[in-house]
């Protein structure tokens, strides 16, 4: 993936690259409604020239049609490297070939490998032929291995003439977890994981999200301390709401985050938790920024209205774009 540098310069009307890369995370669309609105969406956060936007997946597949869906929308109307979430819970090898084949098939080139998590009402999960992020970022490199090494691109107004190009090679993410994955035995575990998924090919790792900046940067120290050498980007979730804080604790198995929790609990207003959740959200990533983040990537809940003001008030983005 353009971690490094953007797919390609950001098209009129759009922010030039930004001295501090940032990304989005983007879920898909449930209803034909939240697909428009997604779609307006996407477009907004393209114009902040994001350097991929990310769209996850559900374990098992339940949302693989309507990932693909939007990833294809980001690819086709926008400068911005798409990034696909891709999960290997519950999949056999045939499958996850040809789920792989099939986002590569549409031009997506960027992933983010991961385990995925089984359904919870499933008490025996079934993990399929794959059983970790580092087996399913070696399958991604061998089906684009398998793939022949040039393709073929029509030339206007030459009928039957093609320009022959080498591939891209794909670019694979994985996940890391910066105060641990809720059910990993102790915390070296962690960094043993991501170790694995380097050696397997993986070229940038996401974290999962975490309230205080000296969780990711000890993380990282550790991680480069074991020999981990790819860009570990800071996952950063703006919380506007008690109940959105209360449902990625139960997710992440985070530690409360008390002052967070009482301000949000306090503020009488919609409005006024919003703005708490940005200026928490947006000191972060100052923290993260000033001790060596090479990035950030925020987790945009589909909306582009508080993120992209998590980047102004950080000082990462100067004005928000308007159409
Ligand atoms: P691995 O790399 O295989 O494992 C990671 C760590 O968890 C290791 O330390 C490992 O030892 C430990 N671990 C994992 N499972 C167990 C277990 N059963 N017992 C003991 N230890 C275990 N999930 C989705 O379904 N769809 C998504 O789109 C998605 N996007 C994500 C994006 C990010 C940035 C992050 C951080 C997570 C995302 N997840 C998503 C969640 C992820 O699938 C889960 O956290 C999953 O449990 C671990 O995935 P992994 O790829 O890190 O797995």
């Amino acid at each position: 993936m353009s971690f490094e540098s953007p797919r390609s310069a950001p098209s009129e009307g759009s922010c030039p690259a930004p001295a501090v890369p940032f990304s989005f995370e983007l879920y898909p669309p449930r209803t034909v409604s939240s697909s428009e609105a997604l779609r307006d969406t996407v477009l907004r956060l393209a114009q902040a020239g994001p350097r991929f936007i990310s769209v996850t997946y559900g374990a098992g597949g339940s949302t693989g049609g309507r990932s693909l869906e939007i990833l294809r929308f980001i690819r086709e109307n926008t400068d911005v490297e798409p990034l696909a979430h891709l999960t290997c819970v519950g999949n056999t090898y045939a499958g996850a070939t040809r789920l792989i084949r099939e986002f590569l098939d549409a031009g997506i080139l960027s992933f983010l490998a991961l385990r995925g998590d089984p359904p919870i009402d499933e008490s025996e999960p079934f993990l399929g032929d794959l059983e970790s992020a580092a087996q399913l970022v070696q399958l991604i490199d061998r089906v684009q291995a398998a793939r022949a090494p040039y393709e073929e691109e029509p030339v206007p107004g030459l009928p039957g003439a093609v320009r022959v190009s080498p591939r891209r090679r794909v670019s694979i993410a994985v996940a890391a977890f910066p105060k641990g994955h809720p059910r990993s035995a102790h915390r070296t575990q962690d960094v043993e994981a991501l170790v694995a998924k380097q050696a397997a090919g993986a070229t940038l790792a996401i974290t999962q999200l975490f309230f205080h900046a000296d969780d990711y940067l000890a993380f990282v120290e550790r991680a480069r301390a074991a020999g981990v050498t790819i860009p570990i980007l800071p996952g950063i979730m703006p919380i506007t709401s008690s109940a959105r804080l209360n449902r990625v604790l139960e997710l992440t198995g985070e530690d409360l985050p008390s002052e967070l929790a009482i301000a949000l609990q306090v503020e009488p207003t919609a409005e006024g938790r919003t703005g708490i959740g940005i200026e928490w959200a947006a000191r972060l990533a100052r923290e993260v920024v000033a001790g060596g983040a090479p990035g950030v990537h925020l987790y945009a809940f589909n909306q582009h209205t508080t993120v992209l003001r998590v980047l102004e008030d950080a000082g990462i983005l100067h004005a928000v774009p308007t159409r």
